[in-house]
This record gives structure tokens, C-alpha cells and sequence, in this order.
């Protein structure tokens, strides 16, 4: 069996050896990688794939999501407001919507192509400078807005937590936080600490180099 195939079966099959109640979807992180060294996965039947650049992905997918059906595309990284119309062409789930200018730009793209994509929340926990995501105490207000102002589909929260070793901690309080709003799906776990990810509630993980190697 391909090597990225066998990857990716072990870490499924850590996540289920685990025996939660929330059933967890990965999220392949294909970010930098060809289509080629992808390939075998998406011949495998795994349906959904990360990247965090609309340009690269829009190279790199375009053509293959027009005959498959079956794939879904999740924008994982910063997206500025003037890309918001080829995400919207693009992509199904953004896991980065982290700001109202965007939210509104997303509103009115969908209504104009007349999509709907699926929404995360990207959460500022440890309200670092240098980080993108809505603050703790503005997420009730920024939800709030999306969903009865604009209407959007808002799946959950979404974060990259610190690095600062305490990532439990993190994953413990957006958890929290998720259950607050009523949310059912929730955006957390990279490829070192998907593991206290789903154990703390997450039902999505982005995976990348535990499946696709390491990123040059
Ligand atoms: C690159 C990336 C990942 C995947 O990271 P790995 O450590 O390679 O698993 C997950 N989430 C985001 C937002 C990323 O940019």
C-alpha cells in the first residue's frame, strides 16, 4: 500500500481505537504539495482535503473537483476579503473566518453564485498580537452576527492554539466555549496534538505532514 494511504489508515485508526462519542472527520493538509504525491489519497477515497492559499488551491484542485464530486475543500489559513469570491467558487468549508469585512464579503458571494459553504469561527484563545481570530469575549457577538445578520452556515470553532505547551488548557476552553453556542462541530488538532484534540471534543483535525511528510 502507498505510504501516504498507510498514514493515513494509522492515524484514523488511532482516532477510532479511542472509542469517543464524537466521530471525528481528518482533514488531509495538502498545502505545498503537488497533485501528484496527493493523488493517492484522493484514488483512495478520502474526501476531505486542507489548504490554507485560494491561489495554489485553485491551480491545484480546480479541475479535479469538477469530476469529483465527492471531494471537499477546506480553506484552513488567512483569507483576505478580495479572494472571498474564488473561495467561495472553490472551496466548501473555511475554517478561517476571522473578521466581518470577510464575513460580509462571503455573504454576498454566495448569494451571487448562489452557494453555501459551511463556516468555522477561527478563535483569538490566547488573544496573541500576531495571531488572526476573533477574540474570546467578542465571538458571542461576531456568532450572533453571521448567523441572524447575514446567515451564515457557522459549523463551529476553530483554533490554533499557542505554542506555549499548554494546549490542553486551550482545547479545554474553545471546547467550552463551543458548547456555550450549541455548536456541534469544532476545528481543532494538528498533526502533534490531534490525539488531546479529539479527546477534548474536536470532529475536525487538519492533518498534514503526519500524512504528507514534512513541508519543504
Ligand atoms: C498547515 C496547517 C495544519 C497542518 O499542520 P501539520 O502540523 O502539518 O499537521 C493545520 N492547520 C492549519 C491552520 C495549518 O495552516
Amino acid at each position: 500500500m502507498n505510504t501516504i494511504v498507510e498514514r493515513f489508515n494509522k492515524i484514523n485508526s488511532n482516532i477510532t481505537s479511542l472509542n469517543l462519542k464524537n466521530s471525528v472527520k481528518i482533514v488531509a493538509v495538502s498545502k505545498t504539495f503537488s497533485y501528484d504525491h496527493i493523488k493517492p489519497l484522493v484514488d483512495y477515497g478520502h474526501s476531505h482535503f486542507g489548504e490554507n492559499r485560494v491561489q495554489e488551491a485553485l491551480v491545484k484542485w480546480s479541475d479535479i473537483k469538477k469530476n469529483s464530486s465527492h471531494l471537499k475543500l477546506h480553506l484552513i489559513g488567512k483569507l483576505q476579503s478580495n479572494k472571498a469570491k474564488d473561495a467561495v467558487k472553490l472551496f466548501d468549508f473555511i475554517h478561517s473566518l476571522d473578521n466581518q469585512k470577510l464575513a460580509d464579503a462571503l455573504a454576498k458571494y454566495q448569494s451571487k453564485l448562489n452557494k453555501r459553504l459551511k463556516y468555522f469561527i477561527q478563535v483569538n484563545i490566547g488573544n496573541e498580537i500576531q495571531k488572526s481570530g476573533i477574540p474570546v469575549n467578542e465571538i458571542d457577538a461576531f456568532y450572533n452576527y453571521c448567523v441572524k445578520e447575514i446567515n451564515l452556515e457557522i459549523e463551529g470553532l476553530m483554533v490554533i492554539p499557542p505554542n506555549d505547551g499548554n494546549h490542553k488548557k486551550y482545547f479545554e476552553r474553545l471546547s467550552q466555549l463551543n458548547r456555550s453556542l450549541a455548536l456541534k462541530e469544532l476545528s481543532m488538532g494538528m498533526s502533534a496534538d490531534y490525539i488531546d484534540a479529539v479527546k477534548l471534543g474536536a470532529t475536525f483535525v487538519r492533518i498534514g505532514s503526519s500524512i504528507f511528510g514534512s513541508r519543504s
